[in-house]
């Protein structure tokens, strides 16, 4: 029989992705005895980083007789229900970047871009030089600042996630720069390797030699600037641009690409942040069960390697992940949370979503299911009893989901909000 280790803590939150790592340093900053676990791959870290906020919408379609309406003004109705106004969400946006900027910056992250604008953070530590060619117009600014220098662009073979000949064909074209050029190199660890994660390069850079050949190639190139691809994860990120830069006398910056790190960046700088608010942070554990007893959470079962651990709790929030994170499970045809015993709720069928590229029909399959909550992010149990100290946030949720739904901005208000609430079930 396997042991049982007894836990008990003021709030529980299952899944270690940006909602229940943000949830967790929220909690936390405010005394609170937060335990987090999480087990297996999170979006929050295959992710592209985009940050995505959706300011100065009402839900008022009429006001958008203009333009086509975007995913996130078409989902924020169903995800914030009463709350949509626009003073109330622009107020939480502001109030949780206040809180969110300066820690994700402790902990070695730059944002680049503005909250001021709907969008984009892009959590990319690359800047001021970054460059990308689906992005490229987030960060143009910043290469134009290479104007007069020769750059280059240095692919890694076997590394698909960034080619410097499509990159640089497109910033002559669409930038009218004449000054940049395409570089290869083979790197010994990548050979016989295709189609590489971001997360195995970045695994593959701690291997001796790597940045010795690295700094050989660069240093092979007659460019002053040099633009290589996001490779080093954020906790080694600064020391080995520098020591690059040092070997070889040039400038390296790094360039943003589509599929890369910033995503799991931005989940290592979360991951540091929670800890620092005092959060313990247990990964590689599975929350199997949950005791119910009528219309609360008592305790929930988690599975180890070599033993289970009851974890008592006051408040327990589900920060599981959508379809991919492992949150939502389909049985058949069916979509079910992973406990099985949540509401999971099929969204009503948009009007007025943007179908004139097949977003209403992406909504439709993808994003349309997720765990019922109400504006409070309170949880429901599939016998429709409305949870009193069961909260959720991320993608998890209604309209959350990726890849149609509100995506890491969503995954960081839902939790900002949430914790709001959980504070409260605390207190009473
Ligand atoms: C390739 C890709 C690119 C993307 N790009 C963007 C982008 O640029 N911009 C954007 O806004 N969004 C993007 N998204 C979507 C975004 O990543 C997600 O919406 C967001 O990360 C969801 O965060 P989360 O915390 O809700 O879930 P996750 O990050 O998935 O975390 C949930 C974690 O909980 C774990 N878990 C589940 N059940 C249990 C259990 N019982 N016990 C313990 N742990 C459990 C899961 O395994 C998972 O690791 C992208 C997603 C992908 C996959």
């Amino acid at each position: 029989m396997r042991k049982i280790l007894n836990v008990e803590t003021d709030i529980l939150i299952i899944g270690h992705g940006a909602a229940g790592l943000f949830s967790g340093a929220v909690l936390s900053s405010f005394g609170k005895q937060v335990m987090i676990v999480g087990e297996g791959a999170t979006s929050t870290s295959l992710s592209t980083g985009n940050i995505i906020f959706q300011r100065d919408f009402d839900g008022n379609v009429e006001k958008r007789k203009d333009r086509e309406i975007t995913i996130s003004e078409a989902l924020m109705p169903y995800v914030f229900r009463e709350h949509l106004d626009t003073e109330f969400i622009n107020a939480e946006i502001r109030a949780m970047t206040a809180f969110l900027l300066p820690r994700l910056n402790n902990c070695g992250l730059v944002l680049n871009g503005s909250i001021n604008r709907n969008q984009v953070l892009l959590t990319n530590t690359g800047f001021p030089y970054s460059c990308t060619f689906a992005q490229m117009f987030a960060s143009k600014g910043d290469l134009t600042n290479l104007s007069e220098k020769d750059i280059a662009l240095l692919g890694l073979l076997g590394y698909k996630d960034f080619d410097p000949d499509l990159a640089a064909l497109l910033i002559s074209k669409i930038m009218n720069m004449k000054n940049v050029s395409a570089y290869w190199t083979q790197i010994s660890e990548f050979r016989r390797r295709y189609g590489m994660h971001p997360t195995e390069v970045a695994h593959l850079t701690h291997n001796d030699g790597f940045q010795e050949q690295l700094a050989n190639a660069i240093k092979d190139i007659d460019c002053d600037a040099i633009g290589i691809p996001p490779i080093f994860s954020l906790l080694d990120y600064q020391l080995r641009m520098t020591e690059l830069e040092k070997r070889t006398g040039r400038e390296i910056f790094e360039v943003v690409t589509p599929l890369s790190l910033p995503g799991l960046r931005f989940h290592e700088a979360l991951r540091l942040a929670a800890r620092k608010e005092g959060c313990r942070l247990s990964e590689g554990l599975k929350a199997s069960s949950l005791r119910i007893i009528g219309r609360r959470a008592e305790s929930a079962i988690l599975k180890g390697k070599f033993m289970d651990t009851e974890v008592k709790f006051g408040c327990l929030m589900i920060c599981t992940g959508g379809l991919l994170g492992g949150g939502l499970i389909a049985n058949g045809n069916k979509i079910a949370d992973s406990f099985d015993i949540f509401q999971v709720e099929k969204m009503p069928n948009f009007t007025y979503s943007n179908t004139k590229y097949g977003v209403h029909s992406l909504i439709q399959m993808i994003a349309n299911y997720g765990l019922k909550a109400d504006s409070s992010m309170h949880l429901y149990l599939k016998t429709g009893e409305r949870l009193e100290n069961v909260l959720g946030a991320g993608s998890v949720l209604e309209g959350c989901s990726f890849p149609a739904g509100l995506g890491l901005g969503g995954a960081l208000l839902t939790a900002w909000i949430s914790t709001k609430n959980a504070l409260e079930v605390l207190d009473q």
